[in-house]
């Protein structure tokens, strides 16, 4: 298989069904993902659990069935993109190098922590990262449980590892119940609608409480979390004075929604751009998913925040325009098939739409941090060190980075970045949309000196 024409990277709901489409129109396609399965985020089940989609086995029966036409290259990561379609794939010690015709970024979304006093004390997860060991390895955490953030993510979380027998304390949501503006949008999608009000219900039959317009300010304990201090929100998530009380929790999960990955997209040199609606920054498209950078396509969660079917559906309308941009056949019944994928897209982007109404993070929640509060977690730079930084006019990501080192660690800045440019945007008055995204680097993830070096002989 030369499999080289087009190149995948991503093998969620997004970079899964544009394979299959690729594969059904007699393309043959790499795709590359850095987990042992295919699945992404939300099919990335190793067991069962509770509300576990039958879709991802059947997408993965599909995906053997391809086998022949579809190579799947998996624990491999994508550590460099360059404008030219090359890029660099680690696998183990091994670094190649592949120049793709097309290049699809089916890279999905981030979590959006917030840094509150105690978030880095043993027992407190993201939302995310407590599912993710629940869905790979049935692991469930200690109660009791407190959950705090706000977003779809929440509520499905707390119904989760209640419903596997986990003491859940409370659910501590920002947001207060969704307005009535933003019903219309939602009623788009009802049936989701529905199953969130599933959750709430039977968290509240096992006597969950529910806190709404709260959050977790900070997290107590000596040497692992013992009990979170909550307090009640205004408007615009700032706390409000004298509202603080405290409840026990040995394990504390929190998630304030997702944002795009736009890491590669970014490396290779396409345009981004700010939409609030769909989770902030992500790169800049066209009507036939082509970034500004010539064959590079960006589809799913990590061009936008929306979700799981609008993921799949985007998979196979955007494997189609990749279809003709590359001058190949479109078999007649995927194109006579593209309007119904196109009409469950908008619907899913209305849906979206009404959640961010609902949901979406408000900027002031940052405030929470307190001098001593840790905001990049893998250089350990306090909140401190950056108003150090920013009161230097160091007042822009790149500066206050060299500076203070916040978002040069191990993950590159995919946890601290939301809440690095919310300081910046608070001391300089500028709104977010308007501040350079910060730079990302090649090598992308740690990549042994040895791989690199490898790769330079075969170069030569
Ligand atoms: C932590 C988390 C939990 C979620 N849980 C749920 C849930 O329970 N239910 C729900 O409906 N939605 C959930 N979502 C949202 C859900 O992820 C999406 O709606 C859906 O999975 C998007 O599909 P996708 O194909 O766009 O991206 P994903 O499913 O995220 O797939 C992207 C894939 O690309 C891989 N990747 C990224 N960068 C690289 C690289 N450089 N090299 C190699 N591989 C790379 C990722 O590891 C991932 O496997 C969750 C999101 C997150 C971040």
């Amino acid at each position: 298989m030369s499999g080289r024409e087009v190149v995948i990277v991503g093998a969620g709901p997004a970079g899964m069904t544009a394979a299959l489409t690729f594969a059904t129109a007699g393309l043959e396609v790499t795709m590359i993902d850095d987990n042992p399965r295919a699945g992404g985020q939300v099919f990335r089940a190793g067991s069962d659990y509770p509300g576990l989609d039958p879709r991802a086995d059947s997408l993965r029966t599909l995906l053997a069935a391809a086998r022949g036409r579809i190579e799947h290259r998996a624990q491999a990561e994508i550590v460099a993109v360059f404008p030219d379609r090359k890029i660099w794939v680690l696998e183990g010690e091994r670094l190649s190098e592949l120049r793709p015709r097309a290049l699809l970024l089916a890279t999905g979304a981030l979590e959006v922590p917030v840094p509150v006093p105690g978030w880095t004390l043993p027992g407190v997860f993201t939302l995310g990262g407590l599912q993710n060991l629940m869905k790979a390895g049935g692991i469930v955490p200690a109660g009791p449980l407190v959950l705090a953030g706000a977003g779809p993510l929440l509520w499905l979380v707390a119904w989760q590892m209640s419903a596997l027998g986990v003491p859940v304390a409370a659910v501590v949501d920002a947001a207060m119940r969704p307005p009535l503006r933003a019903l219309p949008r939602l009623l788009r999608r009802a049936d989701l609608l529905a199953k969130g009000m599933g959750f709430e219900l039977a968290l509240r039959r096992q006597g969950v409480a529910m806190l709404r317009g709260h959050t977790v300010v900070a997290i107590e304990g000596k040497g692992g979390a013992e009990s979170v201090i909550v307090a009640a929100l205004d408007a615009q998530w700032r706390e409000l004075p004298g509202t603080r009380r405290a409840i026990a929790a040995r394990t504390v999960a929190i998630g304030f929604g997702l944002r795009p990955n736009p890491e590669l997209a970014q490396l290779a040199g396409a345009a981004l751009h700010y939409a609030p609606a769909f989770g902030g920054w992500a790169p800049r498209r066209d009507a036939h998913y082509e970034t500004s950078v010539p064959g590079i396509f960006a589809i799913g969660d990590g061009a936008g925040v929306v979700g799981v079917d609008h993921a799949l559906a985007e998979g196979r309308l955007a494997a189609l325009a990749v279809l003709r941009h590359l001058g190949r056949p479109v078999p007649a019944d995927l194109s006579e098939r593209a309007p119904y994928a196109e009409a469950r897209r908008r619907r899913a982007r209305a849906f979206a739409a009404g959640i961010a109404d609902w949901a979406a993070l408000r900027p002031a929640i940052f405030e929470l941090a307190e001098p001593e509060t840790v905001i990049c977690r893998c250089e350990d730079t306090r909140r401190c060190e950056l108003e150090a930084g920013l009161s230097l006019g160091l007042d822009a990501p790149g500066p206050l980075k060299l500076r203070t080192r916040a978002g040069m660690g191990l993950c590159q800045g995919r946890t601290c970045t939301p809440a690095l440019l919310h300081m910046i945007a608070r001391k300089t008055g500028a709104a977010i949309a308007d501040l350079p995204y910060p730079t990302a680097r090649v090598p992308l993830r740690p990549t042994p000196l040895g791989a690199l070096a490898g790769l330079q002989e075969t170069a030569d």
